[in-house]
């Protein structure tokens, strides 16, 4: 999107004892990074961070400013936004530059996924928005250096926010995104128990279970499982839909997979038209006979 618009890419990083990160950025092909490096800044806090933020951007100006939405990037983009007076997009799941008007697209499922809305800021700078994680392939990592390290001076404002205690977070900790192989199961496995076979192939081939949001609703798999607009977002090189239908929602989570496999009683579901392959007829007699099939052949997955 830089070199479309003739400009450079810059990075902001906080936090303290950080100047190693700042040459792990650069490494990407950032321009410059401007480095607030500060003991308040050890631990997250983002009242603090959004002042350094807004101090940064009233200074340089930037044109765009984007932030992940990770928990933290949707605590701090609404806070920035407001201050800045200026409009925010959240959840972006594509980004452009309009070829005349020079103008940050920013698009994201609208009307509960079932369109994709295109939303512009015209007139206040900076555009933001934030952009969900796994969406964009990470740049190459060149290993050479040749941005900048820019050390401003801003003020350290108080905290009305003291952190009292932290406290391990025990629940299952999974990360979907970066997965390449995933068997994902939908409500056409019709029972929980089913979703042994779903895990069982995935074991066989080196890959992760995935879910639809009906399953993680009835309680059958932990959230993190999820793929789609209010899950995750995924792009592996296999994706093996089982008993899935493919609603809007759930496919927005599907960037750019390689191979889509799908399972459906239904041959007019829409997943049968992303699909690449399909099998249709009952998930779980497929899926069994998927699995014998492997057993017997001592098949070994080509993408582990
Ligand atoms: P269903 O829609 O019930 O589909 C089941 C499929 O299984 C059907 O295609 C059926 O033909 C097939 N089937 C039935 N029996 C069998 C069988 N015996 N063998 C083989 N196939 C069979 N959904 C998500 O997945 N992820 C999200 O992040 C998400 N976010 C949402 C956000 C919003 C704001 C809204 C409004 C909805 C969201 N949804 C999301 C829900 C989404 O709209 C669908 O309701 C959901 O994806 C449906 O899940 P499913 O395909 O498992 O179930």
């Amino acid at each position: 999107m830089a070199s479309k618009l003739d400009t450079e890419v810059s990075a902001i990083l906080l936090g303290h004892e950080v100047e190693g990160i700042a040459q792990t950025i650069l490494s990407y092909g950032v321009d410059n990074i401007y480095l607030i490096d500060h003991p308040s800044l050890c631990e997250f806090n983002d009242e603090r961070y959004a002042n350094a933020i807004i101090e940064l951007v009233n200074r340089y100006r930037p044109d765009i400013f984007l932030l992940g939405a990770t928990v933290r990037g949707r605590s701090l983009a609404p806070r920035i936004a407001s201050a800045l007076n200026t409009g925010l997009t959240a959840d972006c799941t594509q980004l452009d530059i309009d070829p005349e008007k020079k103008i940050l697209l920013q698009t994201r499922p609208a009307f509960g996924g079932d369109l994709m809305a295109t939303i512009i800021c015209p007139e206040c700078r900076p555009q933001m928005a934030t952009v969900r994680p796994g969406v964009f392939e990470v740049s190459k990592y060149e290993g050479k250096m040749a941005g900048k390290i820019i050390k401003p001076e801003i003020t350290i404002f108080d905290s009305k926010i003291e952190i009292l205690q932290y406290i391990q977070d025990t629940t299952e900790s999974f990360d979907i995104s970066e997965v390449d192989i995933i068997v994902a199961a939908g409500r056409g496995l019709g029972e929980k128990k089913n979703l042994k076979l779903v895990e069982e192939l995935a074991s066989m081939i080196g890959g992760q279970v995935g879910a639809s949001r009906a399953i993680v609703e009835a309680g059958w798999i932990d959230r993190s499982h999820q793929i789609g607009q209010s899950g995750n977002t995924v792009s592996p090189k296999l994706y093996i839909a089982c008993g899935i239908s493919g609603a809007i929602q759930h496919m927005v989570g599907l960037k750019s997979p390689g191979i889509i496999i799908a399972i459906n009683k239904d041959i007019n579901a829409p997943i049968m038209k992303a699909a690449n392959y399909a099998f249709v007829g009952d998930a779980v007699e497929i899926l069994t006979m998927i699995i014998n099939e492997i057993k017997k052949r001592g098949v070994i997955s080509r993408y582990k």
